[in-house]
């Protein structure tokens, strides 16, 4: 018999697992959240002078995942947008993640020169190097490049997003950023990148756009009084069960916008300050889709705790990946399995550091896991 699924979330794990169930199960589907649009952080909206901007900061999609790719090219075409980030470095410009070219913009050309052989000498062209695995180094040119790159990229930027130390942070997060034996700029390396060419926000109402689903937005799960078999909550899971055995720490950010009379505010999407100032970054939206307008819009970026009671850090971005947090999640996620009919998922559902392609494969997974209950 055909089954009853709500979705708690419209983000992109929400609309990816309902578009599957209402598309290959042929059931219907109800989606709800509590903000007033569709596609959670990955929103975005053509402002008044034409220019798409990501409302939550800069979403750029990436994968090397064939499914997840002819998942999510059915809903939208993309560009051949390849995402670079520029670091401004004591007021020099150059790549993030620092690579071979890096040495270039910062150091002479005699001190570059020689640390670009030893690096070679020792790492595989192309290899991405942790910053901690990094520092272990023997040679003192190499320690003296650790020590800068640790410095000048990681310390001040990591204490501004996550308000500690690298040090005191889960590796994997610095992971992200590697140092990068390479000439090759881009900030990922994935086979498929890129934006969609009509915004986010209209590829997820394209999944959305389905005659079993039905979107409900401005709603709460408590509001909702129907009984469902299979409900899917994207949510932060102590919210779920009321915070209960207290509230799991996330990291927010917020976007102060500025409007420029003039067609560019800087030369690239993103660009990190890691040594300066207080804000992480500038975003610059019109690089994404080429926007044409005499205007620009950029977004300067300010990192704090989330907050529940609301404000300017009252939205969840990040989750804090700390021992501690991660036995909180758990806790509640072992009073989840005594309830059969709820799941788990998405960044704050599974309380995991998600790109938009390991939301989506994550969705796609759990579908063939409930598919034949
Ligand atoms: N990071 C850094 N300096 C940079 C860029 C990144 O220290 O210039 C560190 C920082 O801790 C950040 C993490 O690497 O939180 C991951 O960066 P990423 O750009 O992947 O973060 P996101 O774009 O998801 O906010």
């Amino acid at each position: 018999m055909s089954k009853k699924n709500i979705v708690i979330g419209a983000g992109f794990s929400g609309c990816t697992i309902a578009n599957l169930i209402a598309n290959t199960l042929n059931e219907k589907v109800l989606v709800i959240d509590k903000r007033n649009h569709i596609a959670g952080n990955s929103y975005d909206y053509r402002d008044h002078n034409g220019i798409m901007i990501h409302k939550y900061g800069s979403h750029i999609f990436h994968t090397s995942n064939e499914k997840v790719w002819s998942f999510i090219k059915q809903f939208s075409d993309f560009n051949q947008y390849m995402h670079k980030v520029i670091g401004i470095i004591d007021g020099i410009e150059t790549n993030i993640p620092f690579n071979l070219n890096s040495l270039h913009d910062v150091f002479p050309h005699s001190l570059a020169d020689k640390i670009e052989r030893k690096l070679l000498k020792k790492y595989k062209y192309n290899t991405k190097v942790p910053i901690f695995e990094f520092q272990k180094q023997n040679d003192g040119d190499l320690k003296f490049l650790a020590d800068y790159i640790y410095e000048k990229v990681f310390l001040y930027y990591t204490s501004k997003q996550w308000g500690i130390n690298p040090e005191n942070m889960e590796s994997s997060v610095t992971a992200r950023v590697p140092v990068y034996i390479s000439k090759d700029n881009r900030y990922f390396q994935d086979k498929y990148q890129g934006i969609p060419l009509e915004g986010f926000t209209n590829l997820i109402e394209n999944m959305l756009n389905h005659k079993n689903i039905k979107v409900e937005l401005n709603t709460n799960f408590n509001d909702i009084d129907e009984k469902f078999d299979r409900i899917f909550y994207t949510g932060s899971i102590d919210e779920f069960f009321n915070y209960k055995f207290g509230v799991l720490p996330y990291r927010s950010v917020t976007f102060k916008f500025e409007e420029y009379n003039s067609e560019f505010y800087q030369n690239n999407s993103v660009i990190n300050y890691p040594c300066n100032y207080d804000f992480t970054r500038i975003h610059e939206f019109k690089h994404y889709l080429k926007d044409k307008s005499p205007k620009t819009i950029i977004a300067k970026e300010y990192s704090s705790d989330f907050s529940l009671g609301g404000g300017i850090f009252g939205e969840r971005y990040y989750p804090v990946l700390k021992e501690e947090n991660i036995l909180l999640y758990n806790k509640y996620l072992d009073l989840a399995k005594n309830l059969n009919s709820v799941r788990f998922l998405g960044r704050l559902g599974d309380y995991k550091y998600y790109d938009i392609d390991k939301a989506i494969l994550r969705a796609i997974n759990l579908f063939e896991e409930i598919k034949n209950d």
